[in-house]
């Protein structure tokens, strides 16, 4: 062989051959169990490869993403407004339709104010990153969204992380901290993969004394939760004791994009030091105008949760019924925990064979031993939907 100079120099620990190293990325370009092509949709039934399927493990949970009022208005506002703010707000404005979504999610929060963003994962981890820097203590729910985890490392702040749902842990941590020190708590309202509520009230109560600053993401628990769908805090009657709400607009409210809400003080804060809304464009009108517009059908048009709760208590009963292990979910997040990622890749294609898409979840992505496929119930799913996933559901841990 010819002697190649180039070999010798070349170097031989790139960010290209890592990743062209990288085993899952070598066996997904194979074959991927994410990432499918979804042809077309009509609420929870959607066609994948010319197959039709139901869709078990989306968050519309109100079923809103197509309603007739919500597709009118996201229409109406790509008429008026075109198609893109193309920019952020601080540099090229702010449009009416952003302070009256704002507004009005302010109000139905119970908060003085509120900002939206363009995701929720932009609003969660600028809802932490924007508050805590270098030399404050967040203590952190070790279950929590990506979103906030990329917040508390940019923030710089120290962490440390208490058990899940677990007050008396996060009192163990504080007890030996320095009162001092500026102090945030981190939570989650819903659980997006388990479907546990937080304890806000015990939390809270264990926080007190040490004048915490208090985030909740609340994605899960916005248009869930509460006598008209405020979420978590206002069901567990904690407004005044939180500091930020933030949360993601594209589950309930049937948009995308995500929002912080809190006092006047802290919106007008976020304002000026979110480099998440500074450096990144608006939320564009198409978006603004359906979470604006699901927010008023979930005031009057209550139906859609009594029918996701409904639905929700009836496929956790079938669940039960069948042995299932379903993680004690609250709500209608509702995982099947199956123990490894074997098992549950053979469990997701035992029902994607039958026609079922579901998500696999596994660690990272959840922790050790709770690998597990992740449902979510809507309120479009008729009991028969319900009825045939459970029995599809039952055919396969049996098989697997
Ligand atoms: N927080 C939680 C708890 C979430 O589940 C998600 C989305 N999966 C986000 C934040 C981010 O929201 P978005 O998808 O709107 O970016």
């Amino acid at each position: 062989m010819p002697f190649d100079i180039g070999n010798i120099l070349r170097p031989k620990n790139t960010i290209l051959q890592r990743c062209q190293r990288d085993e899952g990325t070598k066996a997904r370009l194979k074959y991927n169990p994410w990432y499918h092509h979804i042809d077309s949709q009509n609420g929870c039934r959607i066609q994948v490869d010319g197959r039709e399927m139901l869709m078990m493990s989306s968050n519309d949970y109100l079923g809103l993403s197509n309603h007739p009022r919500v597709i009118q208005a996201g229409q109406e506002a790509l008429q008026k407004w075109g198609s893109s703010t193309t920019g952020s707000r601080l540099a090229n404005g702010s449009r009416s339709f952003h302070r009256d979504l704002e507004q009005q999610l302010a109000a139905f929060l119970g908060k003085e104010d509120a900002m939206v963003l363009s995701a929720g994962y932009l609003a969660c981890m600028g809802a932490v990153s924007t508050f805590a820097e270098k030399g404050d203590l967040i203590l952190v729910d070790r279950n929590v969204h990506s979103s906030l985890w990329s917040g508390i490392l940019l923030s710089g702040a120290n962490v440390e992380r208490f058990a899940h749902n677990n007050p008396s842990d996060l009192q163990d941590i504080l007890v030996t901290e320095d009162r001092d020190r500026p102090k945030m708590v981190v939570v989650e309202g819903v659980y997006s993969m388990e479907g546990h509520i937080a304890p806000l009230q015990e939390l809270i109560e264990v926080c007190r004394p040490f004048n915490c600053f208090f985030v909740v993401d609340d994605a899960h628990g916005l248009g869930v939760l509460g006598d008209r769908g405020q979420g978590t805090v206002g069901y567990l009657d904690r407004t005044n004791d939180v500091d930020v709400i933030c949360g993601s607009l594209s589950k309930s409210m049937a948009s995308t994009g995500g929002f912080i809400a809190g006092s006047k003080t802290i919106i007008e804060y976020l304002r000026s030091h979110s480099k998440q809304t500074i450096f990144s464009a608006a939320i564009s009108p198409t978006q603004a105008a359906a979470a604006k517009t699901s927010l008023d059908i979930l005031q009057d048009e209550p139906e859609h949760r009594e029918r996701l709760w409904e639905n929700t208590r009836y496929y956790k009963r079938m669940l039960n019924q069948i042995g299932a292990n379903i993680w004690e979910s609250e709500t209608p997040a509702v995982p099947i925990i199956v123990g490894n990622k074997e098992r549950a890749y053979r469990i997701w294609k035992a029902l994607m064979d039958e026609d079922i898409f579901t998500v696999i979840s596994i660690p990272p992505g959840v922790p050790p031993g709770k690998d597990l496929i992740r449902t979510a119930v809507s309120a479009q799913h008729t009991f028969e939907d319900l009825e045939r996933m459970v029995d599809v559901l039952k055919k396969s841990l049996k098989k697997v």
